[in-house]
């Protein structure tokens, strides 16, 4: 499934819910007095909450205003670059493939839709001159035949090549201070191996939407919310992240029964 996609679903159903969505703000002071909390917006409007809810990612502003400095995200050594093509038939399912110098896979997002990454170990994490990005996704595809080897040439739109350095962060338990909690990648981003993240994120809502009508005093909806999300979070950000370690060291690994753990493990109610 696209983000586009995913995006469309979410918004049309919280608008359906009578959230109400304002983009281009952000908050600028969280002033948890212990009975609420009081919120200054970057457009100057100020709201007092009973609950604050920080799902503003891997770089969260909220977790950086709470936890501060200690907790931020680390450079993982790998990143990972993706192009989209015009759907092959073969490519129903995910193909992954394993080169001289790294890992490639197709993905199908949707009939005529499908998208190629490749991961590859950077260093330093350098910066990506934007006009560079197809030749340096070409490069790191070299030695790789088959499919892949076919569809690199049509690799060329630097527009069209998504990088991304691979961060991480796990914020240590509790990932609640007073009012305000934490979910999705603000509170557990991990690496994109088991392509568990939006997943997590998704059940971490659905747990804290339980929990709260539950109902009780708050102290007791954050307690439920992390025993039921500290281990399987726990286990897919460490596994996510030991297979990318395997791929950097080039440590040849099936990863067949890791997968089936994974999925096994995340068809458990939660
Ligand atoms: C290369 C790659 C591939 C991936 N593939 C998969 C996959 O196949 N399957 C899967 O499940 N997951 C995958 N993930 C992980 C997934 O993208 C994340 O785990 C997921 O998006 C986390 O959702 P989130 O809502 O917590 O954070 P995000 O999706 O990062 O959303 C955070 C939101 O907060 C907003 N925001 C940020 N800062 C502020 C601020 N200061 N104020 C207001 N708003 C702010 C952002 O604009 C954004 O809209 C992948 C990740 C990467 C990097």
């Amino acid at each position: 499934m696209s983000r586009r996609a995913l995006h469309n679903v979410l918004v049309a159903a919280a608008s359906e819910l009578g959230a109400s969505l304002r983009l281009g703000v952000t908050v600028e002071t969280l002033d948890d007095d212990g009975d609420g909390v009081d919120v200054l917006f970057t457009d100057g409007r100020r709201e007092r909450y009973g609950l604050v809810i920080g799902a503003d990612g891997l770089f969260s502003k909220v977790r950086a205003m709470l936890w501060g400095d200690a907790v931020r995200p680390r450079f993982t050594g790998q990143s990972v670059w993706r192009y989209n093509f015009r759907r092959r038939p073969e490519v129903d399912h995910l193909m992954s493939f394993t080169g001289p110098d790294a890992n490639a896979g197709l993905v199908p997002l949707a009939d005529d839709l499908m998208y190629m990454y490749v991961t590859s170990v950077e260093p330093g994490n350098p910066r990506m001159e934007t006009a560079q990005l197809p030749a340096l996704m070409r490069e790191r595809l070299a030695g790789f035949g088959g499919l892949i080897g076919e569809l690199r040439g049509e690799i060329t739109d630097p527009e069209g090549v998504v990088y991304k350095p691979l961060e991480v962060v796990f914020t240590p338990e509790p990932w609640h201070r007073g009012r305000v909690v934490l979910i999705g990648d603000a509170a557990h981003a991990t690496t994109p191996h088991l392509g568990q993240g939006a997943g997590m994120a998704i059940e971490d809502v659905l747990v804290l939407a339980e929990e709260l009508e539950r109902g009780g005093p708050l102290e007791r909806v954050f307690a439920g919310y992390m025993e039921r999300r500290l281990p399987r979070c726990k286990y897919i950000a460490e596994t996510s992240i030991q297979i990318g370690e395997w791929e950097m060291n080039r440590v040849d690994i099936d990863r067949s029964p890791i997968v089936r753990q994974m999925v096994e493990l995340t068809a458990q109610p939660i």
